[in-house]
């Protein structure tokens, strides 16, 4: 697994802009939950709220290679917004 914190704003930008991995967002309790790089749920306010405003005591952001090893190496669990545990061709079909 391939793990980055996102400690400043910079690497919060850069890290949306990749097309690989997943963003995960820790609670208090270290309990993380994985997001889509441009799931609606993630956003630039609340990036700025807990990790530059409240110095990461309400939790940190990190940037994992892939959704998998956020669930199996870190015990993320997967967003239920934006689910990025579920392919999207796999979305595609259950819309059909
Ligand atoms: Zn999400």
């Amino acid at each position: 697994m391939v793990k980055k914190e996102l400690a400043t704003f910079d690497d919060f930008r850069l890290a949306r802009l990749g097309d690989t991995g997943v963003i995960v967002i820790t609670g208090s309790a270290g309990h993380g939950v994985a997001h889509r790089l441009n799931g609606r749920c993630i956003s630039a306010e609340k990036f700025k709220g807990k990790v530059l405003l409240d110095a990461n005591t309400t939790g940190r952001y990190y940037w994992v290679d892939s959704v998998a090893s956020a669930i199996t190496e870190m015990g993320a669990s997967g967003c239920k917004l934006c689910k990025p545990h579920i392919p999207d061709k796999d979305d595609k079909f259950l819309r059909r």
